[in-house]
């Protein structure tokens, strides 16, 4: 940590200068054997990995439609190539996404095509050597699957499906990302990605409860385990205890206990997170979104709404539906999802997330605030990227941009906007989003920061912006670690329901 400087924030925002291998053998730690065989992985690189990854490889396009359109289509234009915040930050030219997609195209191309096969050269097709997949390795755990370069792409082909592909093909060869695995390992385990047991989640509640009281003098509740609550709550698990993730939790706390609302987090399914999305592997987002409709199922709740957090809430929005039966197009055939559809209250959305329920309580009249109580703040917000340009909220195109914006301005009076060339469906990833939030990755961290770090600075400088607000558990602990790096106050990132928390007015309805 010491040693990583920040990159010097630019004067105009241009095409930064190519400085090939930048970032060459920059990849993260290869997970151990235990962690791989538990999830059902090949201990460690298999002999023949070379012909077990084009097996995988073939599987996946024949799997994947959009995998082949996406191999197929590029026409090399180049509008993604300056969109990457990694690019932007490391100056690696294999950071392009156009580059990184070829990574994988051009193996694509030697042994799914034919002019691969007979004219590899004129083709730009390679066969896969060891060389290219430790490339793979480093370099596909190099992009965050924010899928901003998508936005650009006149194809609309998405590099974070590439990835995830990727991710997918060298897990099945025992080559996987130490972080990831161990990460989901413990889902299955103990049932959050910090490993933190039942007894010691409870222990963490009383604690919460007291330190609220001694705060506001109210008793708001933090319940777990309890059978008939109507909102089972889903947050990620730094919601337990990271500073400022705790900090949004007292929020929502506040506002289900200001509308009355039962409620109840879940000490066996106790983690938002689903790290199954960025390791591509459909099983393991299956088996991990398979603990949340055991708790829900269990406990009787009427509906399940789901924490600040980015790619949870994508992974609920988009996918809860088929993989647990939350959500509209449940499968008939699979007798628990029908439970589950019988079971939750469908006057709701399902899943809900947290800001939907806050906001819709504002919009009843059923909070109220005291919006001085944040005045110190002059807030700005990210959109977080899995939020922005893979779910939305509200029901509505664009919800998942005015909901979270039209909280804050309930509850605080000073709001300024970032450029809007980085903010909706163009904001750049914090730099720790798609399961690269490990130390080990951290020069390429403080590098993909660049991009938000500048276009806050601007906010900083010309209107005195001093709070970062965010809905995502990895931007928090992201922008928490390399903010200081860049000259900003770690404590200047919180969450929305922070804001919440800080305005709510307790007992008056
Ligand atoms: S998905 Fe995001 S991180 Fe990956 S190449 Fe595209 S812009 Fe870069
Ligand atoms: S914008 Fe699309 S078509 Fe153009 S180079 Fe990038 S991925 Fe290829």
């Amino acid at each position: 940590m010491a040693d990583i400087v920040a990159p010097a924030y630019r004067v105009f925002p241009i095409i930064p200068a190519l400085k090939p291998g930048a970032m060459e053998g920059s990849g993260p730690y290869v997970s151990g054997e235990k962690m791989n065989e538990a999830l059902g992985f090949p201990g460690k690189l298999v002999d023949d990995w070379h012909d077990k990854a084009i097996a995988k490889m073939g599987d996946l396009l024949g799997k994947y439609r959009s995998l082949k359109v996406y191999m197929d289509s590029c026409v090399h234009c180049g509008a993604c190539s300056d969109k990457c915040h990694y690019f932007i930050g490391t100056q690696d030219p294999k950071n392009m996404p156009v580059a990184r997609q070829d990574l994988m195209r051009s193996v694509y191309r030697r042994y799914f095509t034919l002019p691969g096969k007979l004219f590899p050269k004129l083709v730009g097709a390679r066969d896969l050597t060891r060389e290219v997949l430790d490339e793979w390795h480093n370099y596909y755990h190099q992009c965050s699957e924010c899928r901003r370069c998508s936005v650009f792409c006149p194809y609309g082909i998405d590099t974070a499906e590439v990835t995830m592909a990727a991710r997918d093909i060298l897990d099945s060869v025992g080559y996987g990302q130490k972080y990831d695995i161990e990460i989901i390992g413990k889902v299955h385990k103990i049932g959050n990605n910090l490993g933190l047991p039942g007894p010691a989640l409870i222990d963490t509640m009383e604690g919460l409860e007291e330190d609220v009281k001694e705060d506001t003098g109210i008793d708001v509740r933090f319940p777990i385990d309890v059978k008939g609550a109507e909102v089972l709550l889903i947050t990620p698990s730094a919601d337990f205890f990271a500073e400022p993730h705790i900090d949004s939790l007292i929020g929502y706390a506040k506002v289900f206990h200001a509308t009355g609302t039962s409620w109840t987090l879940s000490s066996m399914s106790s983690e938002a997170a689903n790290f199954g999305m960025f390791i591509g592997n459909y099983e393991q987002l299956r088996k991990v979104a398979l603990r949340i409709r055991q708790a829900a199922l269990e406990l009787g709740v009427k509906r399940i709404v789901v924490g600040e957090c980015g790619h949870a809430w994508r992974v609920a929005y988009s996918f809860w539906n088929t993989l647990s039966g939350v959500g509209e197009g449940a499968d008939p055939d699979d007798k628990f999802a029908q439970m589950l559809q019988k079971q939750l209250d469908h006057r709701y959305r399902q899943p809900t997330h947290i800001c939907e329920f806050t906001w819709d309580m504002i919009e009843r009249g059923a909070l109220s605030f005291d919006k001085e109580a944040n005045d110190k703040h002059i807030i700005t917000f990210h959109d977080s990227c899995n939020v922005a340009r893979g779910s939305s909220m509200g029901g509505y195109p664009g919800g998942q941009f005015d909901i979270p914006r039209n909280i804050i301005k309930s509850v605080a009076n000073h709001f300024v906007e970032m450029d809007p060339s980085t903010t909706h469906e163009k904001t750049f990833c914090c730099g720790g989003g798609g399961g690269l939030l490990t130390d080990d990755l951290m020069e390429l961290r403080v590098k993909g920061a660049l991009p938000r770090m500048e276009v806050l600075k601007q906010v900083a400088d010309e209107h005195g912006v001093n709070f970062l607000a965010v809905i995502c558990a990895i931007c928090k602990t992201q922008f928490s670690k390399v903010m200081p790096i860049y000259g900003f106050d770690r404590k200047m990132v919180g969450g929305v329901h922070q804001l919440v928390s800080n305005a709510i007015k307790l007992g008056e309805k």
